[in-house]
């Protein structure tokens, strides 16, 4: 991203350093925050710039409000949180994110200090990417970062149109990293590269596996997504999910790995269950699922099969859990390929909101090179598309 300046290169000291954050952070039903790494993450990029000077001003959106105010999808609980973290008794919330109330607090806003705008999304202007409303937040912008990785995959006002109107616009820190950890991926990744591919549907990732195949030296697919593989190898899948329009795509993907020369590996064995709240899990072969049983994780020889491999991998992709990790019986090949990946020493990479969430849970984070922000962003890419708020910022 070599046209693309970095945080690092731009005078903030007294500036209105305006950072699109990714705030879209998950909420309980009392609204509290129950997994606040977006906001960690974006903590390298605020932190700098209220040491350089800087006036920070934060915006981001949070779930699907319908371009209206919705007191469900306020960030005030994001605000409590960063307040926490930065060490602060409060981080102001305006009550809108643009118009008078919020240019006021702008305005009063000293060198060093932080402010959060309310949800970006309770505008329609945002996710239409209308120029008159990122001419609205352009008020608050000397200054633009962009540190949202997780919404750079969205043509919306505040990762779009606001920075190609912005007169200083750069990547925060977050941005920084991951496009150094998925570009390095994208480009020249060390070999063996193995992509680790799972998840609910093969048409969510049909996309990334056709890119990946252009890549990586093995691709390994469990989940559900493996059901739809092994129907088309003609196995019985009992009440397995499986995408039965999906079968002839499933053929072409494995004839097509086979082509490439690229080694397609699929489950050995399986867990099943009666029910997705089954409390515990019938090791089966293959060709024995019975017909009321679902194929709910890969099985223990799958497991041990995939963690072998790993463990000369010098790349690792991983997107998509193995089995349905949320019901612990059905957790142990997620948890198997995130021990044996973060135990090989490569170049390691996760991505997907499940994945990610399944790689936390088993206090694995830190073991990784990089684990991303961004699940459809982090597909997108590496399928070699253009992300039009990485596009946004080039100059
Ligand atoms: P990510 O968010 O990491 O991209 P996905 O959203 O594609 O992953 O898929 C995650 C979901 O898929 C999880 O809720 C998981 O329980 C589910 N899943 C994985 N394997 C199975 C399976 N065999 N049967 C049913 N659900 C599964
Ligand atoms: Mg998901």
């Amino acid at each position: 991203m070599s046209n693309v300046l970095s945080i690092d290169d731009v005078e903030l000291d007294g500036r209105r350093v305006f950072i699109r954050v990714d705030f879209n952070v998950p909420l309980d039903a009392d609204g509290h925050v129950t997994d606040d790494t977006r906001i960690r993450a974006a903590l390298p990029t605020i932190e700098s710039v209220l040491e350089r000077g800087g006036r920070a001003i934060l915006a981001s959106h949070l779930g699907r409000p319908k371009g209206t105010p919705d007191p469900k999808f306020s960030l005030e609980p994001a605000a409590q949180r960063l307040a926490e973290l930065l060490g602060l008794g409060e981080v102001l919330l305006t009550d809108d994110c643009i118009g008078d109330g919020a240019r006021k607090v702008v305005h009063d806003l000293r060198d060093g200090h932080v402010v959060l705008l309310e949800n970006l999304r309770f505008h329609p202007g945002e996710e239409k990417n209308d120029e008159a409303f990122a001419r609205e937040l352009l008020k608050f912008c000397d200054v633009y970062v962009n540190d949202a990785f997780g919404a750079a995959h969205r043509a919306h006002a505040s990762v779009s149109a606001l920075p190609r109107l912005a007169e200083v616009r750069c990547a925060g820190k977050l941005m920084q990293k991951e496009l150094a950890a998925l570009g390095a991926l994208r480009t020249d990744p060390a070999t063996p590269y193995i992509a680790v591919l799972g998840g609910a549907k093969v048409t969510d990732k049909i996309k990334v596996i056709e890119a990946l195949m252009a890549k990586v030296n093995a691709m390994f697919i469990g989940g559900a997504m493996a059901n739809t593989f092994l129907a088309a190898r003609g196995y019985a899948m009992g009440k397995s999910l499986v995408e039965a329009d999906k079968l002839a795509l499933a053929r072409s993907l494995m004839q097509r790995a086979e082509d490439a020369g690229i080694e397609l590996l699929l489950p050995v064995d399986l867990r099943v269950g009666t029910s997705l709240e089954d409390s515990s899990a019938t090791v089966v072969a293959l060709d024995a699922v019975p017909e009321d049983a679902m194929a709910l994780d890969v099985g223990p020889a799958t497991e041990a099969l995939f963690e072998e491999r790993l463990s000369h991998a010098r790349s690792v992709f991983w997107n998509g859990p193995m089995g349905l990790f949320e019901n612990p019986a059905f957790a142990g090949g997620t948890l198997g390929v995130a021990r044996a990946m973060a135990a090989s020493g490569g170049f390691t990479v996760v991505g997907g909101g499940d994945s990610v969430a399944a790689v936390q849970q088993a206090g694995l984070a830190d073991r990784y090179t990089h684990v991303s922000t961004g699940g459809g962003a982090s597909l997108e890419f590496l399928e070699g598309r253009r992300l039009p708020g990485v596009e946004a910022l080039a100059s």
